[in-house]
This record gives structure tokens, sequence and C-alpha cells, in this order.
């Protein structure tokens, strides 16, 4: 591997290139395995059906052609195998049109002879985001809010948002059929904290919670479930009632959340990430709401798990 480096390319911005020869068919990387994402990025290649993979060192870095010198083989362990004898000092490049999902088509600047003038990626997806003011951003602006931050990073190409300031579990499934007939590669469900404050027991927050699972996994490839922030942590929290009291049935529900979901889909910790956030600035005006701020630390969360 140490043959391999990143440096400017002529393709297309930074590139990998080899310092020593390649003998044609030889295999001259191999992926290192990580964690094996099921969400694109930018950079991630794609390594099979709703499998990506994060390779900063080499794979990140290598720039298509449509004459390409290497193979990326995905067949078992991703690794890059040279298609004919490759030179000190040139660049290696793969077909992206072999291995990347086909979704975008993003205009080649490879430069060789038989260019089809474009090559196919997928860096991007669609995303529903269904909640309550958590999701909404109250006292956000729209572009700061989990959502809106979330799809930046993640490229997305779409993203629905349905939430609104107030909703109840209930409310939120008698509002499903706004987007029943869409269809997205994932769905973030964020509910439940106004159940909470109506006092719904916990066991028919869950049960429609459940509902919703089932009708999500109807027009979404992935469903990811947030967990309910908390909210005793914020300045004017005293007006929803005893915070002690409020945060152990708030961690109860939680705990019930994750071990009834966690075999069925991904769920994020967010109740963890606030339950140290005290200061103001994590707050919105109304000293409830989350700010910016901790809409922040949340992504960032969110982007270590997905
Ligand atoms: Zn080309």
């Amino acid at each position: 591997m140490s043959n391999l480096m990143k440096k400017k390319s002529s393709i297309n911005g930074i590139g990998v290139f080899t310092d020593r020869f390649i003998q044609k068919d030889s295999v001259f990387y191999e992926v290192p395995m990580g964690i094996v994402h099921t969400a694109p990025r930018p950079k991630w290649a794609h390594i099979g059906e709703n499998r990506w993979v994060c390779d900063e060192k080499v794979l990140n870095y290598i720039n298509h052609s449509c004459s390409s010198n290497t193979v990326l083989d995905i067949s078992g362990i991703p690794k890059l195998i040279a298609k004919r004898n490759i030179y000190p000092g040139e660049e290696i490049t793969v077909n992206y049109n072999e291995t990347e999902a086909h979704q975008c088509k993003i205009n080649c600047t490879c430069a060789s002879l038989n260019c089809n003038g474009f090559f196919f990626i997928q860096h991007a997806s669609s995303m529903l985001f269904l909640g309550d003011s958590y999701t909404e951003g109250t006292g956000v602006r729209y572009d700061k809010t989990y959502p809106y931050l979330l799809s930046k990073k993640l490229g997305t190409v779409s993203m629905d948002v349905l939430a609104k300031h107030g909703w109840s579990s209930t409310d939120l499934i008698n509002n499903l059929r706004e987007i029943e007939h869409k269809n997205y590669d994932y769905t973030y469900l964020l509910i439940g904290v106004n159940d909470f404050c109506d006092s719904i027991p916990n066991q028919d927050i869950l049960k429609n919670m459940g509902l919703l699972y089932e009708s999500i996994k109807r027009l979404s490839k992935q469903i990811v479930i947030l967990t309910i922030p908390d909210f005793t942590r914020a300045p004017n929290a005293i007006k929803y009632g005893d915070l002690e009291l409020n945060q152990t049935n708030l961690t109860d529900l939680n705990v019930r959340i994750t071990s009834t979901f966690s075999q069925k889909c991904a769920i994020i910790d967010i109740f963890s990430v606030t339950k140290t956030l005290t200061q103001n600035d994590f707050y919105t005006k109304d000293g409830i709401h989350p700010s910016e701020k901790q809409y922040e630390l949340w992504v960032d969360r969110i982007l270590e798990e997905v």
C-alpha cells in the first residue's frame, strides 16, 4: 500500500497515484473494512446493495476514468486489481459505472480518447423527517434545523419534513396520508414528547410508534428512530412539571423505545446527548426548544451512527 499516494489530479481534485510498477492482473490494494455504512456520502465507494465504505486513505480519492487502469472488485473484500500494467507516476482510476449505484449523472473530465462524457454515481439519497416541534425546529431558522443540517452533510438529493409544533404520535399518524404515496431511502422519526407531557401512558406511546413504524416501512428503505431529548435540562423545563420525576419517566420511555425498536432499525440516542445541556445557548428564546447549537450536536451524533 505504501506505493499509493494522494496528490493533485488532472482529472478531478485529489487523485491516487502509484510510485511503483503494478503488474497487470495483480491485486495491489485491499480496502480496510471498518464500518460498512448503509447510507451514501460524497466520496464513499458503493460496494453492494445498500453498502458503502469510507476509506480516507485510498478509495475515497480514486477518480473515475472511462478508460480506467484498475477494477474495484467487490465480490468479496473490496480490492483493486490492475487491468493493465500501471507505471510509476500514473494515476489509479476505476470506472465508476461498474460499481456505483446509477443515480446521479456526472459530466466526465477523464479526457481519455474513448470518454463517454459522463458517469454515474450515487452520492445522495432522499429523506423524510417525521416528528413534532423538535423536527420542525420551533424558533430556529429552517436551514438551521436538524433535518436541514443533516441533509446538507449527507448531500441529500431531496428531503421532506412532516412535523408540527405540538403534534403527538396520534397527530402524526393522522397526517401520514400526506406522504403515503411517496418513497424515501431514509426516514427519521422523533415523536412522543407531546404525548409524554399530556401524561399519555408509555405503553400507548409505544403502540403508536409501532403503528408509525409499520406505515413508514411501506414507503422507506430504512428507518432511523431518535430518542426523545432530555427536555428537563432546558431553562424553562419546570413549566412542564417536576424535573426529577419527568427525567425518570422520560428515561424509562427512551429505554423502552430503544428495546422495542433496536432489533428493527437504527436508534440514535439523542437523550444522552442532551442530558448535560443546561446552558441557555443550547435553547431558543423560549428556553425549551433546541437552538442551532444544540442541533449541531444532534447531527454529530447521528453521523457517528449512520
Ligand atoms: Zn470519461
